[in-house]
């Protein structure tokens, strides 16, 4: 294992080792409840591959970039949200960025402000 893949927080949570809240699970990502919602529905969404985030994804990264997508969309239909949600990855330290995982944050189930501060 990498040094990269062995401490990654989101690494660990696919690994099992940092219990999670399951959400949907495919052969490529994962889902599960954010610790700390932002909204009634706030869920991330991670590839199984680890990326550190957009900045660092390659051409070959693009089909699990949309799949973590389609698997929001899902999540959302589900949940009967699809009236306004939203799907969210921060890059860099300067969004907020904390987990150096690529992850995409699922947003809703309330009115959501325009634009994200
Ligand atoms: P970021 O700030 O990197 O875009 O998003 C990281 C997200 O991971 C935050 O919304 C934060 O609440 C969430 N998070 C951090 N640690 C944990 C954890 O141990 N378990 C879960 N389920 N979420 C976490
Ligand atoms: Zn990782």
């Amino acid at each position: 294992m990498s040094d990269a893949t062995s401490s990654c927080l989101f690494c660990r949570i696919l690994r099992g080792e940092i219990p999670s809240r399951k959400v949907y699970e495919d052969d490529y990502v994962y889902a599960f409840e954010d610790i700390d919602p932002k909204a009634p529905t706030h869920v991330l969404v991670i590839p199984k591959k680890h990326f550190s985030g957009l900045n660092h994804a390659t051409g070959q990264d693009a089909e699990l970039i949309g799949r973590c997508h389609l698997a929001a969309a899902e999540i959302a239909r589900q949940r009967d949200i699809e009236k306004g949600y939203r799907t969210v990855l921060n890059v860099g330290p300067e969004s907020g960025q904390s987990v150096f995982h690529l992850h995409v944050h699922l947003i809703g189930g309330r009115k959501l402000a325009w634009p994200p501060g």
